[in-house]
């Protein structure tokens, strides 16, 4: 039997109390061409090269309805998902060398839809758990600007190594670098070159470096609304759309986003004035985040909403009927203490929702794992494994539009894939 763990050690913390967590071994989700295969004697050089079998204990394959998969296997040709099936019947139908990944339970690669990889070097140097402006002054204390990437490098290894295999990164340092070393781990990404400010320089025609690869993509994203010029956010919204691209945004995260939206002058808009980041082109729209979103027309099913702690029933029901994806990092909100979502409400309400992590800059860590243990803990509603698994990987593959390739075990798709953590299946087997 091969295995294919890189044995690696995370310390972290997840629940509201702080208490450490025991360590994970997590193994990779590398592509297979890495992995050694067996071989059977019969086969022709050509299909001996580019077919296999991956077979394991368990496969939950991410297809909203569909049960987990016990002694299944994966067909792939080249690295593309060709049939998905009990292994027994499959390794009959197909004449390729099997790799055995043992007793454990695979899921397709993880996608983290929020990072902010050029912040990895401020892990452990911001303020934690003491509210959104002591955090973003010890944010802005440090030298933020100019990104680590040795620190990225690292960040991206040990969450490729814990299954992740793609990212919806915001590249609010504009330094393409960073796709450079996304490019060389061979993980698949979409990076959101974000815009900010009021004014924008550039609101009527902002330079953003596309990139329409399938799996290496430059969209663009504005930061949030009451910190980007809304003009701005609608050209760039038209301009993702018109090229099939996700557009992402901070939408509600934080109380003083709120009231300052709706016209109060509190020490974030004094904060912002201070640092010359808000002109006097700014006027308080008088609406909450959602309804100034619906109304600036950037929400849809292409849009990725990110945080959404500070939403009322009616403002998810404006994210319900525009389409629009909410991506949720609850570790980063208890982190910086700015509240947390109405998560019941927002996973009942049928709303497409993605997990992730956030920066090391409001995380312990970029483990997509730790982040659904966490939610789970801390969740009032059940699940099960597979609606879980969704959360980190159908459900952000839609919201990066990259769901045809990635996101779930089905014909044609990509293989990638990560080992479901033994504390996670043991969770749901106790329930
Ligand atoms: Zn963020």
């Amino acid at each position: 039997m091969d295995r294919h763990y890189l044995p690696i050690v995370t310390t972290f913390y997840y629940s509201y109390n702080r208490v450490a967590a025991a360590p994970y071994n997590f193994p990779t989700g590398l592509p297979v061409q890495h992995q050694q295969l067996k071989r059977r004697k019969k086969l022709p050089e050509k299909t001996r090269q580019k077919s296999k079998i991956i077979r394991c204990k368990q496969i939950i394959p991410a297809v909203p309805g569909q049960q987990a998969m016990d002694n299944a296997c994966i067909v792939c040709h080249d690295n593309t998902i060709v049939e998905v099936g009990p292994y027994r019947t499959l390794k009959k139908k197909y004449s390729a060398a099997t790799t055995d990944l043992g007793q454990v339970t695979i899921t397709p690669g993880l996608i983290n839809a929020h990072s902010h990889l050029n912040l990895s070097g401020l892990y452990n140097k911001t303020r934690d758990g003491e509210g959104f402006i002591p955090w973003l002054l010890s944010l802005l204390a440090n030298d933020y600007r100019t990104t680590d990437f040795s620190s990225v490098k690292k960040a991206a290894i040990s969450a490729q190594q814990q299954g992740t295999c793609c990212f919806g990164d915001i590249l609010s340092g504009h330094n393409l670098h960073l796709t450079d070393i996304l490019d060389e781990l061979q993980l698949h990404y979409t990076c959101f070159y974000e815009a900010f400010g009021f004014p924008h320089a550039d609101a009527q025609h902002p330079s953003i470096p596309y990139r329409t690869t399938p799996l290496q993509r430059i969209s663009g994203a504005g930061h949030a609304l009451h910190t980007t010029d809304p003009d701005c956010l609608r050209v760039i919204k038209r301009q993702t759309r018109a090229r099939n691209l996700p557009f992402s945004i901070h939408l509600a995260e934080h109380q003083d986003e709120m009231t300052m939206l709706m016209g109060e002058k509190n020490s974030f808009y004094n904060l912002l004035k201070d640092r010359e980041l808000l002109g006097n082109t700014y006027r308080p729209p008088m609406k909450t985040a959602v309804e100034y979103a619906r109304d600036l027309g950037i929400l849809d099913a292409a849009t990725l909403a990110v945080h959404c702690v500070h939403i009322s029933d009616k403002d998810l029901n404006i994210l319900l009927k525009s389409g629009t994806n909410i991506c949720l990092c609850p570790r980063s909100n208890l982190f910086i203490d700015v509240g947390r979502a109405p998560m019941e409400k927002i996973i009942d309400s049928g709303i497409s929702v993605s997990l992730a992590t956030d920066s090391l800059a409001s995380n312990h860590d970029l483990n997509l794992w730790n982040e659904l243990f966490h939610f789970l803990k801390t969740i009032e509603r059940d699940f099960t494994l597979e609606e879980a698994v969704q959360l980190l990987t159908i459900n952000p593959a839609r919201a990066l539009l990259m769901d045809r390739e990635l996101g779930s075990f089905e014909k044609g798709k990509i293989f990638r894939y990560g080992v479901v953590p033994e504390e996670i299946v043991t969770y749901f087997e106790k329930k």
